[in-house]
């Protein structure tokens, strides 16, 4: 198996998680042993986001998509935004904030759990009132964490140890454009996206009536 950042090695991650027995959890739960709590922080890409919730459900694993009311990327409050949330909602998943310090409105639209988008270690892990910080205690431990941020695992893929059991309980981080866009680096994954991005945009002006031709 060759841990490579697409859509099939991802399949082949849950697979893994359910073979070693784990439950996948949301932010609702507190740490026990065997919970996994499988997180996406959304920074670029509504359409990567569904493509990986989409492949969740034929595992029919929840898991929790954190999405930015402030991204430069997307538009939350666009209807592309509001059929994100409600696809995401209809699969089962849970939704909660992604958000830009020290901004956290939760509105009817979020769980009350919340990430911090690029935070700094002065407030990271500092409790929020009225909601769950997912880098707080007790979610956030370096010793079960993962993340596969700027599509390198610092300590290693964890397909194998959840195939093994090897976590007592784990959260993983995982970033949906990695994944659903192709690229042996973080550079080229990029670029991969933003090649589908211009399709998208193209049939997007042609929506809203632009010409051209
Ligand atoms: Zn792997
Ligand atoms: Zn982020």
């Amino acid at each position: 198996m060759s841990c490579s950042f697409n859509l099939t090695h991802y399949a082949e991650i849950l697979e893994a998680a359910l073979t070693g027995g784990y439950r996948f959890v949301t932010f609702d739960e507190s740490p026990e042993p065997g919970y996994l709590f499988l997180r996406h922080d959304i920074d670029l890409s509504l359409d990567a986001a569904l493509r990986m919730a989409e492949l969740e459900a034929q595992y029919d694993v929840a898991t929790t998509y954190l999405l930015m009311t402030e991204s430069v990327f997307y538009n939350l409050a666009s209807s592309e935004g509001a059929s994100a949330i409600a696809r995401l909602r209809e699969l089962g998943h849970a939704v909660g904030l992604h958000a830009v310090h020290p901004n956290v409105e939760l509105d009817e639209r979020f769980d009350p759990v919340v990430s911090w988008h690029n935070p700094s270690a002065e407030y990271m892990s500092a409790t929020i009132p009225g909601a769950t910080n997912v880098y707080a205690e007790p979610y956030f431990d370096p010793a079960t964490y993962r993340s596969d941020s700027n599509q390198h695992w610092r300590s290693g893929c964890p397909h194998e140890e959840l195939r093994g059991g090897g976590f007592s309980w784990l959260q993983i981080l995982v970033h949906p454009e990695i994944w659903a866009y192709e690229g042996a680096t973080m550079g080229l994954t990029m670029r991969s996206m933003l090649n589908a991005e211009k399709a998208r945009r193209l049939e997007q002006l042609a929506n809203d009536g632009i010409d051209l031709g």
